[in-house]
């Protein structure tokens, strides 16, 4: 599991934004707006957290998030293989009847 190096729950998505000023370009009727720019996203606790991520950054981030979705396998798989054992475990020390 160490192998997979660094890992990351959630999205990447692309998303075009307004700016913060009322004078601009995103705000005018019809809105040009800013971007696209990519986004991560994730929820966390029921709160939502997301950051912009550089256009250099997104082979970076896919990979992390795809080390991610392979970490949760690999939990899973070790879940099972857990109980498994314990299984086992349980059968070997019951008693004789
Ligand atoms: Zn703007």
């Amino acid at each position: 599991m160490a192998g997979l190096g660094l890992a990351l729950p959630g999205t990447l998505m692309q998303r075009s934004v307004r700016c913060g000023w009322p004078g601009c370009r995103c705000h005018a009727d019809p809105p040009e707006l800013h971007g696209p720019y990519w986004q991560w996203t994730r929820k966390r606790a029921g709160k939502t957290v997301s950051r912009q991520v550089p256009d250099d950054q997104v082979d970076d981030y896919r990979q992390w998030i795809d080390n991610h979705r392979r970490l949760r396998e690999l939990v899973a798989e070790l879940e099972d293989l857990t109980l498994a054992v314990a299984d086992q475990r349980a059968g070997r020390h019951a008693p004789a009847r």
